[in-house]
């Protein structure tokens, strides 16, 4: 029984699995049916490699319990999304986010650390805790509108092109995928061969946006046929 015991631990070890398997195998911290009584943390982390790390927010802060995303290159940590709340105190994102970061920098013998701060979109849970990485030390914020996505990351056929970000040996690739909102952008890593996409996927605009009105309806179909699509298909070719 010893042997079997130690097979399935190895077998289970994280470097093993893909980082993919390892965050669908996560049990995520999912709330309480009395909140009040609830005593986990407010910021769930799982580390998927060595520079990638997934958070979620606690439900029990707030119910879109939002996931965010770090992934490390050797000069600069890529952060995608700040959260649901803006309150440091009941969700202190940058502190953790910084505290992961020091970490990593002890582990990799890192000495000065940029991080980028960007976001899959504008809706406030994406953006909330934007305050708390505001004038921090060695922190870009880009800022969630339009104007200051295509400044920053030089588009300049919006929604068309695409931007690269060097976070050091670890290159992501953004893409303008308007729809969910006019801003949404997609996160390519070639590492882990995620696609970062906030919110967005085009089955779901079409439910999302029927729910709403018939302008965001015909601005969605005049919108995808030249953005999301052959975004999706240019990701499919780099894998
Ligand atoms: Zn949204």
């Amino acid at each position: 029984m010893k042997y079997m015991l130690l097979l399935i631990a190895i077998v289970n070890l994280p470097a093993h699995a893909a980082p993919t398997d390892i965050v669908s195998q996560k049990s995520w911290i999912h709330g309480s049916e009395n909140c009040r009584s609830n005593e986990d943390p407010a910021i769930d982390v799982l580390q998927v490699d060595s520079d990638t790390f997934v958070l979620r927010q606690n439900k029990c802060i707030n119910y879109e319990a939002p996931f965010i995303y770090l992934m490390f290159g050797e000069h600069t940590l890529f952060v995608q999304d700040t959260g649901a709340t803006e309150s440091s105190d009941e969700f202190p994102i940058y502190a953790t986010i910084k505290k992961i970061a020091e970490q990593w920098q002890g582990n990799n013998g890192v000495d000065n650390l940029h991080i980028l701060v960007t976001h899959s979109h504008s809706h406030l849970d994406h953006r909330a805790g934007d305050d708390q990485f505001r004038n921090q030390p060695n922190v870009s914020l880009i800022e969630a509108n339009q104007d200051a996505v295509i400044d920053y990351f030089g588009f300049t056929q919006w929604p068309n092109g695409q931007a690269v970000i060097d976070l050091g040996n670890r290159q992501l690739t953004v893409m303008p995928i308007p729809g969910h909102q006019a801003e949404s952008l997609a996160v390519y890593d070639s590492r882990t061969q995620w696609l970062l996409r906030g919110t967005h996927s085009i089955q779901e605009d079409s439910m999302y946006e029927s729910g709403m009105n018939i302008n965001q309806v015909f601005k969605s179909w005049l919108i995808l046929p030249t953005s999301t699509p052959s975004r999706l298909l240019w990701v499919l070719t780099l894998r």
